[in-house]
């Protein structure tokens, strides 16, 4: 039966708003008649119409006011649900108020009611009550408005209402009249997207909402075509249940050889290239290099031009050297000496060495053979930085050929000619080289008979050896020659049992050569048994002391050292604390309380009645359980002190059965609570500790917490309200940061809330003191972080500080300009770490002023030094608040930064409790006693002075007249304020 039109869904592409909708049915874009079912007849009518703007339309009417017990329903077509989870149902209709027409008391009603009905398919044309599930009741917001001339019109009203998760394929909405006047003029179904988008290079498709109000669905995207994944940074967004992208994460690159071009990577165009990913652009062809297509990691080299295998594709292409220039050289003997100049062409590079090749050469025909390892070369042959060498061990009389050649690191890579220096030289005549093995052929007592080798290069004819000797201990200061023609001799007429040392050289016309090595014998002894004296090795005296005193002063030396690098170390390390410290500590004010960490006592229960008063049981009475805390329940009661009017308390008791450590833990919040005196932290009765149960006793906030406060009451504050929250939170945080106290924990549930909508910090269970111990910084015995509401800092390296305490701050004013809504949603902690340090924000919440946003992201400044300090934060509060036009939303987004709101605030008057106090503040002490003559003792008194009043004091200097004058002008403002703004719930 397709009597019925099943409603199509249509996308729109209007307005930008709108693109996050896909419509399900809109009665209005119908042109034919509807066709829905009305029962019972009479009841439900389908009219034609002209909407507000005359254009034809389908309506139902009904208006059955006289008859009492009406129950008239009217059932939609069949709506497809398709892919949605949460779906919009948009009324728009009119509806007449019963007092405008006449005797239908008792019977006319003013509200409607609306179902649904879930099924896999079209069902029959029957409406069984029972099978609907009722949406709401609906009522006109505006029923009717007064005209011009008092006579009363009817007003269109839009009512939207959500309905979902939806199970079955498909649903029915029905409209249940039970006696009113109304005409229905529009019925709008749709549910929101998120429309595919591409973001940092990354595609995501379409994605439906998720069902819950607060859920983000967390999509992967795939990279544009030419792109990929940057390692460990998988691209992901999140869409947000008003179909709006949020919380970018990680993200696609272009590969090599791809530049990305708006959202799409395209090739690196001719005679560009890109080598990696990681490269932002591609860059023009380096040096000697080309390539004619695109998209190419790097480019070729010319001709002749060659990329050493580690040159990376930026660099030039680059060639060999040319040859070396001016080589010259310089014979002595077998010696040869070279020396040139760098070649004229580097080749572009700046890694030139150089090479020898030696060649000896027959003197006719020229041939010539490479010179092989008896030659040796200083300091080296190949791989020479500096341009010269030594050419050794060459052979006497010879012809040799050196070609010198400078290489670079592409000289192996290229095919071309070698380049090179060359010289010819020969050699001249040279004594014969050493002889060096020498074998002692037979010892005697008196005599030793020596052979050897003919020496390696003998440079000549050997006519003649000497063979020099001489005894071990005279060293050779009284030595003997031998000559021998052959290669062997015997030395007689030695002394027995004698060590001599023997060293032998060669004689050619060309002269003697070197000695070759030492040889030691000693010669046998006498078999008579007549020994001569041995002097034995004996340690000498003097070389003992020496080393003794050496060794000394070595251990001296690195005494003191040692002693001068700890004290260096010492030195270093103070410095670095000092220069860390925060400068919370030093702008603190003089003479401000300072905050006293409890855990620095020895015994516990001292500080606990050091810092709170100790109340009777029975003064106590203890009423209701309001809440469940971590030690026990949360009561609220009465206090009676004698001579005092009755007032609420919060009680928070210690369970039976604790033990030593939990009431030590539970009486520890009481003794930091008991130092702080500040209307904008929760204040102190006292406890009770003698007695069971233990209690604290706490001054009652009416509202509970902050977080739950809000979200009970979502959207009805004004702007103002929720700004003097907000700056309620900040004095206080200010005390606190005052006092040198950190607390670690500042969320919206961790903010009481009285009957006066005045906010105040408590939960001070985790916070710890910032000591002038560097340590106490980075230690916790608190646990768990609060990741969502935590600085950077404090949850990389547990710096917890005032200014950690500042991000928090602009955490609980986003939980409280977005009533009470989930910080970063339903993100995982993990997800919320990497998007904040991507630099990712909270965006701003719904109808935020962008000054606030804009201060939010000012707490959120990745290093601290650049957060505003509480101080700061109190005084911006403050200038919002006396300018109200400052906090108008602009019309649309919100996201638009303004300028920084940053500036040197003035004093705060309503923290001054004298006039003294105040002159000091603003540095005008000097004129203390000539207020207190002419009798202002209050600030109220001073508010009210004129500038002829500041004058008739007898200050003179024009200067200071005027300074007073102005923080008088502010005060006055101030003061205004305090009394004029009243907030009320
Ligand atoms: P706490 O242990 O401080 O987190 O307290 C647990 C719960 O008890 C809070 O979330 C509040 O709802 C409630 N509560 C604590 N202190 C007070 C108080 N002074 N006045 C009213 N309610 C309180």
């Amino acid at each position: 039966s397709n009597q019925y039109p099943i409603a199509q869904p249509v996308i729109v592409h209007f307005h930008s708003w709108l693109q996050k909708m896909v419509i399900l049915l809109d009665s209005k874009a119908q042109q034919t008649e509807l066709e829905w079912i009305s029962s019972p007849p009479g009841g439900w009518e389908e009219i034609s119409g002209l909407d507000e703007n005359y254009t034809p339309i389908r309506t139902y009417q009904v208006c059955q006011v006289m008859e009492p017990n009406q129950n008239n329903w009217l059932r939609t077509s069949w709506i497809e649900k398709g892919d949605a989870q949460r779906i919009f149902v948009e009324l728009k209709f009119t509806l007449r108020d019963c007092n405008s027409l006449p005797g239908v008391v008792g019977t006319c009603k003013e509200t409607f009611n609306l179902y649904y009905q879930e099924t896999d398919s079209e069902v029959g044309r029957n409406i069984r009550e029972n099978q609907y599930v009722k949406i709401d009741t609906i009522a006109a917001d505006e029923s009717f408005t007064q005209g011009d001339l008092g006579e009363r019109k009817m007003k269109l009203n839009t009512e939207v209402r959500i309905i979902g998760p939806l199970s079955r394929r498909g649903f029915y909405l029905a409209f249940q009249d039970v006696g009113a006047c109304i005409a229905l003029v529009s019925v709008k179904v749709y549910y929101k997207k998120c429309w595919s988008i591409i973001e940092n290079l990354a595609t995501f498709p379409d994605t439906v909402t998720g069902s819950e109000f607060s859920s983000l669905v967390e999509v992967e995207g795939m990279c544009v075509s030419d792109a990929e994944e940057e390692a460990d940074n998988a691209p992901k967004m999140h869409c947000s249940a008003e179909g709006e992208w949020l919380v970018p994460i990680g993200k696609c690159i272009c590969k090599a050889g791809f530049h990305q071009k708006g959202d799409a990577c395209e090739p690196c165009g001719r005679g560009f290239y890109k080598s990696s990913s990681q490269d932002l652009q591609c860059s023009r062809c380096p040096a000697h290099s080309y390539n004619d297509r695109e998209g190419l990691w790097r480019c070729d080299c010319e001709d002749g031009y060659y990329r050493a295998h580690s040159d990376p594709p930026s660099v030039a292409c680059t060639r060999p050297p040319s040859a070396p220039q001016n080589l010259v050289y310089n014979i002595n003997q077998t010696t040869v000496s070279l020396e040139w100049s760098p070649p004229a062409d580097m080749g572009g590079r700046n890694d030139v060495t150089y090479r020898i090749m030696c060649r000896r050469c027959s003197w006719e025909p020229e041939e010539c053979v490479p010179c092989g390892g008896n030659v040796g070369y200083s300091p080296q042959q190949a791989e020479l930085v500096d341009t010269y060498v030594n050419v050794v061990d060459l052979l006497a009389h010879a012809n040799y050929t050196f070609e010198v050649e400078a290489v670079n690191g592409v000289s192996d890579l290229s095919r071309t000619q070698r380049l090179f220096a060359a010289v010819s030289v020969a050699t001249s005549q040279a004594a014969p080289s050493q002889v060096s093995e020498v074998i002692r052929e037979r010892v005697q007592q008196r005599s030793v008979q020596l052979s050897w080798q003919e020496p390696e290069q003998p440079n000549g004819v050997i006519t003649e050896y000497e063979i020099k000797y001489y005894e071990k201990d005279q060293k050779d200061r009284i030595y003997s020659t031998v000559k021998s023609r052959s290669t062997s001799a015997t030395v007689n007429n030695l002394k027995p049992s004698t060590a001599y040392v023997f060293q032998i050289r060669a004689f050619t016309t060309a002269g003697y050569g070197t000695y070759g090595p030492r040889l030691e014998i000693t010669t046998k002894e006498e078999a008579s048994g007549t020994t001569s004296t041995i002097v034995s090795s004996e340690q000498n005296p003097v070389i003992i002391i020496a080393v003794v005193a050496v060794a000394g002063t070595i251990i001296l030396v690195f005494m003191v050292f040692g002693f001068i690098i700890g004290r260096r170390h010492c030195g270093y390390s103070k410095a670095d604390q000092e220069g860390d410290e925060e400068l919370y500590f030093q702008f603190k004010f003089p003479g401000t309380k300072t905050y006293i960490d409890p855990e620095t006592y020895e015994d516990p229960n001292r500080a606990v009645h050091q810092f709170a008063k100790e109340l009777d049981a029975s003064c106590i009475k203890i009423e209701r359980v309001i809440g469940a805390g971590e030690f026990g329940e949360v009561c609220s009661g009465r206090m009676k002190l004698p001579g005092k009017r009755d007032t609420s308390v919060a009680i928070k008791t210690l369970k039976v059965g604790y033990s030593e450590k939990q009431r030590r833990d539970f009486l520890c919040e009481a003794s930091i609570m008991g130092q702080f005196d500040h209307p904008n932290v929760v204040h102190l009765e006292g406890v009770v500790t003698r007695g069971k149960p233990v209690m604290i006793v706490i001054e009652y906030m009416e509202n509970g917490s902050l977080d739950a406060f809000l979200r009970k009451h979502d959207g009805q504050f004004t702007v103002i309200q929720l700004v003097g929250m907000l700056r309620g939170i900040a004095a206080g945080m200010r005390y606190l940061s005052d006092m040198g106290y950190v607390h670690r924990d500042l969320a919206a549930r961790n903010i009481l809330v009285n009957s006066n909508l005045v906010c105040k910090v408590s939960d001070f269970g985790l916070s710890r003191v910032i000591d002038d111990d560097p340590e106490a910084v980075y230690t916790t015995t608190g646990g768990k972080i609060p990741v969502r509401w935590t600085a950077m800092e404090a949850i990389q390296y547990r710096k917890f500080t005032s200014a950690s305490d500042v991000w928090s701050y602009g955490i609980v004013m986003w939980e409280v300009m977005s009533y009470g809504e989930r910080p970063y949603w339903d993100m995982s902690n993990q997800d919320v770490i990497k998007a904040i340090e991507e630099g990712y924000r909270l965006p701003a919440p719904m109808d935020c002023p962008p000054g606030l946003h804009q201060l939010m992201l000012d707490c959120w400044q990745k290093d601290r030094a650049d957060r505003p300090k509480f101080d700061q934060i109190v005084g911006i509060l403050d200038k919002m608040i006396r300018n109200p036009n400052t906090l108008k939303t602009p019309l649309g987004t919100c996201t638009r930064p303004i300028s920084p709101l940053l500036d040197q605030s003035t004093p705060d008057f309503t923290t001054f409790r004298s006039v003294g106090e105040w002159l000091e503040a603003i540095k005008m002490e000097r004129y203390k006693d000539n207020f207190t003559a002419e009798g202002y003792s209050s600030l109220e008194s001073v508010a009210r002075m004129s500038i002829e009043d500041v004058m008739s004091l007898g200050i003179t200097l024009v200067g200071h007249q005027k300074k007073i004058m102005s923080n008088i002008q502010t005060m006055r403002a101030q003061m205004l304020n305090l009394h004029g703004t009243g907030i009320q719930v």
